[in-house]
C-alpha cells in the first residue's frame, strides 16, 4: 500500500505584489526521492520553508501524513527533517554534541539519544568524527552533519535545501549517494539548480519557473520528453536536402554538425527504412542513421520557455 507522506495543496507564497509561489500542488508516498528543480530565483527554497512550516503560506495548505501544518504545527513538524540553505550547525560543538542538541530540539527523549546519535551517524558515515569539532570538518563532512540533524528524529519526510552546493565533486558525489540512500526509508524532498543531479538521484522531478509547477512527473517522463521525432542521418554523398525531404513522412531536413543531417519527421510515421532504401538505390553513401535525442538541458529549457511566453 501507498502511503502518502506529504501533500501541497495549492499553496502560495506573496511578497507585497510580487507573488513568487503560485498555486504550487502535488504529494509524495513514503520511500520516493522528488527532485524540487529550478534556476535561481524560481520559488524553491520559499516552497520548502512553507513545506517545514517555516514560513506561512499565503494561501494553500501542507499536510504532513494527514496532519496539516498549520493547524497543528508541532505534531507535523515531528514528522519532518530538514536541511535548511544554511546548515543549522553550532561550530564549537562536536558532532556528537551537535547531534545530541539536534536530537534533544526534535524530541527525542534522553533515553533514546545516544542511540539516536549513533544510528545517525552510522547512517551520514560520520561516526569516526565523533569528538571531532565541527568548525575543523571539511564542507563535505559538515553538510554531512547537517543531514545527519535532520535525520536524528527518523522522520517521515527529510527536505534538502540545495545540499550539495559548495561541495567539491567527491563531496558531491558521498552526498548524493547519501540521499539516495534516505530515500529507501524516508520520503526526500531535495531542491536543486542542477538538473544531472535529479537525474542521478530522484524518481520524481518537478520542475518550478517564476513561482510555478512547469512541469511535474517521473524521470522517466521527463526522459521521454528527450525522444522527439528526429532521426541524424551520416551521408557521405548527400543529395541536395529537398531530394530527402520528397520521402513519406519527412517534415524537414537540417544540416547540424559534423556534416550530420537531422531529419524531423511526422509523429507516428518513423521514415527510417525508407530513408535507408532511397538510401542505397541512389547512392548516397549512407554510413550513420540513429534516433536524435534532445538533451535535457534543451527540454528544461523548453519548458520554462514556453512558461514564459504564456
Ligand atoms: P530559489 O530558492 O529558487 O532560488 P527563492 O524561493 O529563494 O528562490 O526566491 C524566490 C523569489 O522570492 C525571489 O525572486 C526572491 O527575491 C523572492 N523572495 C524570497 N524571500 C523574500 C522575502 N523575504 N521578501 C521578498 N522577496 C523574497
Amino acid at each position: 500500500m501507498t502511503t502518502v507522506t506529504i501533500e501541497a495543496s495549492e499553496l502560495t507564497r506573496t511578497y507585497g505584489n510580487n507573488t513568487v509561489v503560485r498555486d504550487v500542488s502535488f504529494s509524495l508516498n513514503k520511500g520516493e526521492v522528488l527532485g524540487f528543480l529550478g534556476p535561481n530565483g524560481a520559488g524553491k527554497s520559499t516552497t520548502m520553508k512553507m513545506l517545514t512550516g517555516n514560513l506561512a503560506p499565503t494561501a494553500g495548505s501542507v499536510n504532513i501524513c494527514g496532519i496539516d501544518i498549520i493547524e497543528n504545527p508541532k505534531a507535523a513538524k515531528a514528522l519532518i527533517g530538514y536541511l535548511p540553505e544554511q546548515p543549522p550547525l553550532y561550530k564549537e560543538l562536536t558532532v556528537d554534541e551537535m547531534l545530541a542538541l539536534a536530537g534533544r530540539l526534535h524530541g527525542v527523549t534522553r533515553k533514546h539519544l545516544k542511540k539516536a546519535v549513533d544510528i545517525a551517524k552510522q547512517r551520514t558515515g560520520l561516526t569516526e568524527m565523533s569528538g571531532r569539532l565541527i568548525d575543523n570538518l571539511s564542507k563535505g563532512y559538515q553538510q554531512r552533519v547537517g543531514i545527519a540533524q535532520a535525520i536524528i528524529h527518523n522522520p517521515m519526510v527529510v527536505i534538502l535545501d540545495e545540499p550539495t552546493v559548495g561541495l567539491d565533486p567527491s563531496q558531491i558525489r558521498d552526498i548524493r549517494a547519501l540521499i539516495k540512500e534516505l530515500g529507501g526509508e524516508h520520503s526526500v524532498i531535495l531542491s536543486t539548480h542542477i538538473l544531472p543531479e535529479v537525474e542521478m538521484v530522484c524518481d520524481h522531478v518537478q520542475i518550478i519557473h517564476k513561482g510555478q509547477l512547469v512541469f511535474n512527473g517521473g524521470i522517466d517522463v521527463l526522459k521521454q520528453q528527450r525522444q522527439g521525432n528526429k532521426l541524424l542521418l551520416g551521408l557521405s554523398n548527400a543529395p541536395s536536402l529537398d531530394e530527402i525531404e520528397k520521402i513519406s513522412g519527412v517534415v524537414s531536413v537540417t544540416a547540424v554538425q559534423d556534416g550530420l543531417l537531422r531529419v524531423q519527421y511526422a509523429v507516428g510515421e518513423n521514415p527510417a527504412e525508407r530513408i535507408v532504401e532511397t538510401a542505397v538505390k541512389k547512392k548516397w553513401g549512407l554510413h550513420q542513421i540513429t534516433p536524435d535525442q534532445t538533451s535535457l538541458e534543451e527540454v528544461f529549457v523548453q519548458l520554462t520557455y514556453q512558461e514564459a511566453t504564456q
